[in-house]
């Protein structure tokens, strides 16, 4: 199988009103599960202009992220991109790379999170999601003692893996192959 785990890093939890800062997704094919190095990764900062909306609690705690984009703005990096052109860099990614119409989408609540953020960006439609995805915090909860869900960080701990990092869309999504990995991966004898 392969899946896209794709994590962003936003203004605020509401999709109407809050915008993407940062995107991250990383290719897995569960039959080669390549290094991080070697895994196709897609990495774009979102240049908004001079207008920001969004939620002081996440602009807050993006703010180390809203300082690096203006720096790789101000460098003409090409990990920048506006909004008008995310997903159809996002599309060019994964046709180079092979994966089909349809994407199979991981991530933690992709579904009801980041895919709301996604489907409102111009172009939205040039990118079908599988309706189904995979979320790894089923995977890792303890369906007696819990009473929500885990979230990352205690999945990370259940699954004895130390995170990459806070807030960084990459390390999220890389993080969430490594726990869906632990699952498909034969333990070692
Ligand atoms: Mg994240």
């Amino acid at each position: 199988m392969k899946y896209v785990s794709i994590d962003l890093e936003t203004t605020g939890l509401n999709p109407d009103n809050c915008t993407i800062l940062e995107m991250a997704a990383i290719i897995e094919d569960t039959k080669t599960q390549l290094p991080r190095e070697q895994c196709p990764i897609f990495h774009r900062y979102i240049d908004h202009g001079n207008r920001l909306a969004g939620e002081p609690f996440a602009l807050v705690m993006n703010s180390q992220l809203l300082k690096k984009t203006l720096e790789l703005i101000k460098a003409k990096d090409p990990q920048v991109c506006t909004p008008d052109n995310l997903m159809t860099e996002f599309d060019a990614f994964l046709k180079a790379n092979g994966i089909p119409n349809k994407v199979l989408a991981a991530g933690k609540n992709f579904a009801f999170f980041d895919r709301e953020f996604l489907r409102r960006l111009p172009q939205a439609e040039k990118i079908r999601f599988h309706h189904r995805a995979l979320d790894p915090v089923t995977l890792y909860t303890d369906f007696i003692n819990d009473e929500v869900p885990p979230n990352m960080d205690d999945c990370m701990s259940r699954a004895a893996l130390v995170a990459s990092g806070k807030h960084q869309a990459a390390d999220d999504a890389w993080d969430v192959v490594c726990l869906l990995r632990k699952k498909y991966t034969p333990a070692r004898p």
